[in-house]
């Protein structure tokens, strides 16, 4: 049986295993470099990479912790902090000069959750902008709400599988079980809001960390 511990803030390198109490030590890949480790994307994409084992029991344990993702190739980095705040955000951001100059990025990225980090992989392998995503989701969520005002569309993600580009929008992400709904990616919609706000799209600091989400699309973008 898994059990999901979250881990907040810091890395870390213990657990106390919810079956028999005793303390685990495990080692953390808190970088998780493509490049030099190609194994790294599909242990993440499955997950596989938070399942822990209990040295004494041998309870296996899900433990999500803080890891910063890099892509040399495509050029992005995605740091992955559950429960981060703006303090979070200024300290990486002020590590500026040494965080920058480790490889060839041009897009750095924070996210709270594995699910949004699996979503910017999947935008940036498929050469989509996050930013344009994010607007289309903003939109994607109003259209929904005007069809089905019973829904209450809680968390809208990209994905692509095998190259078929969709949203899953979940109707209540807490209760297990919940409704999921899939609406098909159009082409000529992401192109058009492109169009549409040309400029506004544009980051005004591409060496830096941003938070792309829909709060940062109806406060920057569609304000
Ligand atoms: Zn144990």
């Amino acid at each position: 049986m898994k059990r999901k511990i979250n881990q907040k803030s810091n890395p870390i390198n213990t657990f106390i295993c919810p079956n028999c109490g005793n303390i685990i030590y495990i080692n953390n890949q808190t970088f998780l470099d493509v490049t030099n480790w190609p194994r790294c994307r599909d242990k993440l994409m499955d997950l596989s990479l938070f399942n822990k084992r209990c040295t004494h029991c041998g309870e296996e344990v899900y433990i999500e912790y803080p890891i910063e993702y890099m892509d040399e190739k495509r050029g992005f980095v995605v740091l992955m902090a559950p429960g981060f705040d703006e303090d979070f955000l200024s300290v990486v951001n002020s590590a500026k000069p040494e965080a920058f100059t480790l490889g060839n990025y041009h897009t750095y990225r924070v996210v709270p959750s594995v699910e949004e980090l699996v979503e910017k992989i999947l935008i940036f392998e498929s050469n989509r902008d996050d930013v344009v995503i994010e607007v289309y989701k903003v939109f994607l969520r109003e259209r929904l709400k005007e069809e089905w005002p019973d829904m209450n569309p809680e968390l809208i993600l990209y994905y692509n599988k095998d190259g078929d580009e969709y949203f899953v929008i979940w109707d209540n992400v807490m209760t297990p079980g919940s409704e999921k709904l899939t609406v098909a990616f159009d082409e000529e919609h992401y192109n058009e809001i492109i169009k549409d706000f040309g400029n506004s799209l544009k980051l005004t600091d591409n060496k830096k960390y941003w938070v792309i989400d829909e709060k940062f699309i109806l406060k920057r973008v569609l304000k």
